[in-house]
């Protein structure tokens, strides 16, 4: 669930923030130099636009209303431009850095399925967490999924249905490292990748020519313990990127 309020508060400070510099800038620098604050004002003129703009069309997304794919596509470039800073300011003013990702995930998700795609079912690779499998299970599935012996204690199971049934490309990635290794070798033309706000937001930068779409684990036992995973999310974002 994502709250707008905390990412709208967020960047509303940051513009606050680079108005109050600018302004700042004026009062004691431009008697000094008048072209370099001219330069100054017109780069925050930009910056300030770009920041208005993305709150109107972040807003339309977050609350799933229509907006035309240019528009998506240029506020995700902008979000994705100021990103360590809104969540510098997030954290500075106590709102969790999550809240931030989730619309982060939400707005590249949400860019993806405004585009039309025709990818067969074992060009997509689905990269799920180590932390999806059942803590005690002592079955090797970070290697090859299909050691798992489905006896339904957690998803993987399910996913290993899912493999057998649509063909596409399921791997277990025990970090960033090995995500990327597997996306190499695999050379995949879409990914859906399976994890947590954190590992999410930096695999969606870490990737740029692929589409990837993100699906959040679940974590009701805490982070990292016997997370699970809405099987239908991805029966869903398989359908999307083959269908089209
Ligand atoms: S479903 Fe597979 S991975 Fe999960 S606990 Fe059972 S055997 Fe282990």
């Amino acid at each position: 669930m994502i709250d707008s309020k905390k990412y709208m508060t967020t960047i509303c400070i940051l513009l606050g923030i680079l108005i109050v510099s600018v302004v700042t800038i004026n009062i004691f620098i431009s008697s000094l130099t008048g072209i370099f604050t001219i330069f100054i004002d017109m780069i925050a003129a930009i910056i300030s636009l770009s920041i208005i703009f993305s709150i109107l069309i972040t807003n339309k997304v977050i609350k799933d209303k229509k907006v035309n794919v240019l528009g998506m596509k240029i506020n995700f470039k902008i979000v994705s431009l100021l990103f360590p800073m809104i969540t510098f300011v997030a954290d500075s003013v106590g709102i969790s850095k999550n809240e931030i990702r989730k619309v982060y995930v939400k707005l590249n998700n949400k860019y993806i399925y405004s585009n039309k795609y025709n990818i067969k079912n074992e060009e997509i690779l689905i990269l799920i967490p180590h932390c999806v499998q059942k803590n005690s299970c002592k079955l090797k599935v970070t290697t090859n999924i299909e050691t798992c012996a489905k006896c339904g204690l957690c998803n993987i199971g399910d996913l290993v249905k899912l493999k057998e049934k649509t063909n596409v490309n399921i791997f277990v990635a025990t970090g960033g490292t090995l995500a990327r290794k597997i996306i190499i070798d695999n050379k995949p033309k879409a990914i859906i990748a399976v994890a947590c706000e954190r590992d999410l937001t930096a695999g969606v930068q870490d990737v740029r020519k692929i589409p990837v779409l993100g699906v959040f684990n679940k974590r009701p036992n805490g982070p990292c313990v016997d997370t699970s995973i809405d099987v239908k999310e991805i029966e869903e974002a398989i359908k999307f990127f083959t269908s089209n």
